[in-house]
């Protein structure tokens, strides 16, 4: 039987990436990604460009890992923000200047609203930490946005989301104390 998406429990959780420059960023990028699908994230949004190495790559993995993640790139992230509120959900943006995870984390899990997660590259503007509905710190020192993504996920999920069984997988790992097992989930005809 498959685990239950967390999602299902705390509502639609989509990863908004701003200020991604294609000539330096694509596998940081890649990797905010990454850690969307692989922690339980339902979107990820790659905002103002599009970079077909990025959204390539998170296909790639798709297809072969599964998951049902919706994946768009080059609108507008502003705009992406004024439509998500316009719509009744919430927007989350990761920045080390915010309120400690700890002192948001259960006020954020409580609500049925669907959550849009802003992570930044570079500099950020004004105008995500004022639209927010929550600016959120994984500490209050600088690091990564993948870290603090993955470490955001993991505290709204409660770690469930680390159990994921993702549908239309092709392979599948089985945990081994040592070595790589991999089995493939492709019905062959007899
Ligand atoms: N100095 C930049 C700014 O204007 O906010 C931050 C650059 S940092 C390399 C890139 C992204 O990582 C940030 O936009 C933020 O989303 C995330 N990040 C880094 N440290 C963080 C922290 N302590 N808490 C939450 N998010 C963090």
């Amino acid at each position: 039987m498959q685990a239950e998406h967390p999602a299902q429990r705390y509502g639609k959780v989509y990863v908004l990436r701003i200020g991604h420059r294609p000539e330096r960023d694509k596998r940081i990028t890649t990797h905010v990604g990454l850690v969307a699908r692989a922690f339980g994230a339902n979107g990820f949004i790659l905002a103002d460009v599009c970079d077909d190495h990025v959204m390539s790559s998170l296909k790639k993995v798709l297809e072969r890992w599964g998951g049902a993640m919706d994946l768009l790139c080059g609108v507008s992230g502003k705009s992406y923000v004024r439509e998500w509120k316009k719509g009744g959900g919430e927007v989350i943006h990761l920045t080390m200047y915010g309120l400690h995870v700890d002192d948001v984390i259960e006020s954020i899990r409580s609500s049925p609203k669907p959550k849009l997660i802003v992570v930044g590259a570079e500099k950020v503007p004004p105008f995500y930490y004022e639209e927010a509905t929550y600016n959120v710190a994984i500490g209050n020192q600088p690091h990564s946005e993948v870290a603090a993504l993955a470490i955001f996920l993991d505290r709204l999920y409660r770690g469930e989301e680390l159990r994921l069984e993702f549908p239309n997988a092709k392979v599948k790992i089985i945990p081994s104390a040592r070595g790589k097992k991999v089995v493939s989930l492709e019905k062959h005809p007899k």
